[in-house]
């Protein structure tokens, strides 16, 4: 086994049994609930056994029916086979948590609602702000998912900033970022990308000179692409002309991990705008995205703690700190799941953040699928690749039968819809549009009939995809060949 695929400090660690973790859990949860005295449940949230048996039923076979059938159902988002959208499903360990604390249902909203996970959220966002390196002291808390987390530090942003002033953002960033500065009455100012699909420095820079732009949003590892925005060029810029930086790390944030120094990473992974992460004024990350959680985890984490004032309501406090953190008063949201705060917790003590233990090794093995997966399809002739993956994203294409983007467009779709509908051994890919010039800028031979091309798109988010890929590149490149031909 190579020095960087170590996978635990201890020689005896497996996957854990999720039903056994349930078990224990429910059985944990059921004495907890015995020592209270026994109650009556009332009769009123009885189910009859016929009606309970048909409905349960005809949820589980809506839940796992056939994913190309009359009635859709799940793609297999565990399966290595699955490596389209960013999605699958959480540790198990989350998983038991989460059944664990949902029984109890506490509600994050306030330490009150549920003081062990209200800690224990306090706990890992200690946690996440060591892992990016802001300070000790820096606020934050879990959210429902990215998209809220990046709204309150925009929303943090705009009041800090002077009335009017632009959020500059890159043409690749999350499309939500448009939609929230609607929400809060700020004007975006979209700039554009180089041909890895990251932010250009020189219009950044012409931007802020501008003057317009109060906050620049910088996303390490954009969704479409993986690509990641020179973060470490973005602080020094901000600084020069002082703006509020934003980092959105919702999808890139737990690539911090593989960062440090000593950290063994693979070739072509960018270190340094991972480090930069300490520099910025605020960062989303989404733990239910590269940190093997259910749906409902996203943060946000602010570097000064005293922005906590301006989610004051009838608090008395006016100075906050991360131990005087009262969830609900720092947090645009009220009612939020204690258990997606347990999920966490519990997932980072079995898999805590580090380069070589726990999870920076689950991301290693991504960075290390996607890497493969490029190398294969650029010694293949039935494929053309990109760009190099700067995280564990891709985007290929048929070799199209004629060099236009249109038959670039039509190859990609086939591909797409053919490996996707193989009753025995199907592959779940994305598709993803690339515009005419960015195509252009790495293929010059093709021509732009067409003002963009679908692209195939993958993402290598489970560490079984480093032992897949060259499955997957099999099947992909026979598909190409049937649809060629
Ligand atoms: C997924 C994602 C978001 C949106 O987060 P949700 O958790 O889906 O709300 C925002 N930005 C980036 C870069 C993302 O990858």
């Amino acid at each position: 086994m190579p020095e960087d695929a170590l996978m635990s400090e201890e020689d005896d660690a497996r996957v854990p049994d999720v039903r056994a973790l349930l078990a224990r859990a429910m059985d944990a949860i059921d004495d907890w609930e015995a020592g209270w005295a026994d109650y009556d449940p009332h009769p009123s949230l009885g189910v009859a056994p016929e009606r309970l048996d048909a409905a349960m039923g005809a949820y589980l076979d809506r839940l796992t029916a056939d994913p190309e059938g009359q009635a859709p159902g799940n793609y297999p988002f565990f399966h290595p086979r699955y490596a389209g959208q960013m999605l699958k499903p959480p540790h198990p360990v989350a998983t038991a948590a989460y059944a664990a604390a949902q029984r109890i249902n506490p509600n994050n909203h306030a330490l009150d609602g549920g003081p062990p996970t209200g800690q224990m959220e306090q706990e890992v966002i200690g946690d996440l702000a060591a892992m990016l390196g802001l300070p000790s002291e820096a606020l934050g808390h879990l959210t429902g998912g990215g998209t809220v987390a990046n709204l309150e530090a925009l929303w943090v942003a705009r009041e800090l900033a002077a009335p009017r002033q632009k959020i500059a953002v890159s043409e690749a960033a999350h499309y939500t970022h448009s939609r929230m500065a609607g929400v809060l009455g700020v004007e975006t100012l979209a700039l554009p990308t180089d041909d890895a699909g990251r932010m250009d420095l020189g219009a950044l820079e012409d931007a802020l000179a501008d003057g317009a732009v109060g906050t620049v949003v910088a996303t390490p590892g954009t969704t479409g692409r993986g690509a990641v925005d020179p973060l470490s060029e973005i602080v020094p810029l901000c600084r020069r002309y002082g703006a509020r930086l934003h980092a959105d790390a919702a999808y890139g944030g737990f690539f911090a991990l593989l960062s440090g120094e000593d950290a063994v990473a693979p070739e072509g992974f960018p270190k340094a705008p991972f480090r930069a992460l300490a520099a910025c004024d605020s960062v989303a990350i989404d733990p239910h995205k590269h940190g093997l959680q259910p749906y409902g985890c996203g943060a946000v984490l602010f570097r000064d703690p005293d922005v906590g004032r301006f989610y004051q309501h009838d608090s008395p406090y006016t100075y906050f700190t991360s131990d005087a953190l009262h969830l609900g008063e720092i947090s645009l949201e009220c009612s939020r799941a204690g258990a997606a705060a347990g999920a966490l917790w519990l997932t980072l003590r079995c898999l805590p953040l580090e380069a070589r233990d726990g999870l920076g090794p689950v991301l290693g093995a991504c960075l290390r699928a996607a890497r493969r997966w490029a190398t294969r399809i650029e010694a293949s002739g039935a494929l053309r690749l990109l760009s190099a993956p700067e995280t564990d994203i891709l985007c290929f294409f048929p070799e199209p039968r004629a060099a236009t983007l249109s038959a670039v467009d039509r190859a990609s779709r086939r591909v797409f819809d053919r490996l996707m509908a193989s009753d025995d051994d199907p592959v779940f890919l994305s598709l993803y549009r690339v515009s005419a010039e960015t195509l252009r800028a790495h293929f010059p031979d093709l021509e732009a009939d067409q003002e963009e091309a679908a692209v195939l798109r993958s993402v290598l988010m489970k560490p079984e995809h480093e032992n897949e890929v060259e499955r997957l590149h099999g099947r992909v490149a026979e598909a190409c060949r049937a649809v060629r031909s």
